[in-house]
């Protein structure tokens, strides 16, 4: 028996990284066992950024669902859709737009923090802006109870409550208020010990081929503190070493712990080590890829499949929707 209904969707705005298995994927993959779960690829969404330059979104969208299914989320089991081929989503967001004031969106945190994250774009724009709007018709359309999310789009969630709870209360109940769901942040930094992001040129992507592994590995840096190798590093504040604790042999993680304090080892070797268990770990999720890759008639079948299963459900609340505002 399924504890509710679950929502969370990804921009394809780009191939995946390791801050995405380990920040994202892995949650949703545990949360498929619990939830009747969708998970859908936002192109409108990446369309808000990225409406000058639109190829990537169209060369990001099967790249991404064939990771997800590499890592193991199971179309079987959660149903994956593209927002685009599903149109009610455009024709909720335009209803709420009608009533959703504009001091929501303008006071949203995540939207400012946005605008000077994204400064080298134009996103002064209207569907910028709307974007939570969107999203709160993305989530509501299938009655989500809860939305797994970081931190940093809580507000967002917050805002589909509120949008949630005006529709409601001018019309008649038609959506649950759903809850956040906090994705417990990942600890994996990017190579130059930032959020690991594509746009900061620091990130592991899980197409990388071993030899590229072997090179970023070789860039990380590690505790700041160890200028050479006799001096004592610390793991505790080490990138490479919370890599070891995910990827390599616990009894390797408590030889590296000790060598590293006592400076028995030193980081290029190190680093060696734990690149070796890196590519062993993503070896599966790669070979999963490559076996994909080679039946991408068999990935299409799978989002026609999910997009005809979720676009019965938009329609069905788009009735009730249609009923309710009277329209
Ligand atoms: S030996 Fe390993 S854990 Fe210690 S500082 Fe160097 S890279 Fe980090």
């Amino acid at each position: 028996m399924k504890k509710g209904t679950i929502l969370s969707g990804m921009r394809p705005t780009g191939k995946m990284h390791l801050g995405h298995l380990h920040g994202a994927l892995l949650n949703w993959k545990q949360l498929q066992e619990q939830y009747r779960c969708f998970y859908f690829i936002a192109d409108w969404h990446a369309l808000t950024s990225e409406y000058a330059h639109p190829d990537i979104i169209r060369e990001s969208t099967y790249d991404i669902i064939i990771d997800w299914i590499s890592v193991g989320l199971d179309p079987d089991v959660s149903t994956f859709f593209i927002q685009s081929d599903i149109k009610e989503h455009a024709e909720l967001y335009l209803l709420f737009s009608m009533f959703t004031p504009l001091p929501w969106l303008e006071r949203n945190p995540t939207y400012k923090e946005q605008l000077n994250e994204l400064s080298q774009k134009n996103v002064y724009t209207y569907g910028f802006l709307g974007y939570p709007v969107l999203q709160a018709a993305d989530i509501l359309m299938y009655k989500a109870n809860g939305v797994p999310v970081g931190e940093d789009q809580a507000p967002h969630v917050e805002l589909t409550r509120e949008i949630a709870r005006r529709f409601n209360h001018l019309y008649r109940e038609v959506f649950p208020v759903p809850e956040v769901l906090l994705t417990p942040t990942s600890k994996i930094l990017g190579l130059d010990r930032r959020k690991m992001s594509k746009s900061y040129g620091n990130a592991i992507f899980l197409t990388d081929s071993d030899q590229e592994i072997d090179t970023k590995v070789s860039q990380m840096i590690t505790d700041p503190q160890r200028a050479r190798k006799s001096d004592p590093g610390d793991p505790a504040i080490c990138n490479v070493f919370t890599f070891h604790e995910i990827y390599s042999a616990a009894e390797t993680v408590e030889t590296i712990r000790n060598d590293c304090t006592t400076a028995a080892i030193g980081c290029v070797a190190c680093k060696r080590l734990m690149a070796e268990g890196l590519k062993k770990g993503l070896e599966p999720i790669r070979a999963k890829r490559r076996e994909l890759e080679s039946d991408m008639g068999k990935v299409k079948e799978i989002m026609a499949d999910g997009n005809q299963r979720s676009r019965a459900i938009a329609q069905a609340t788009m009735e009730e929707v249609r009923e309710a505002v009277k329209i």
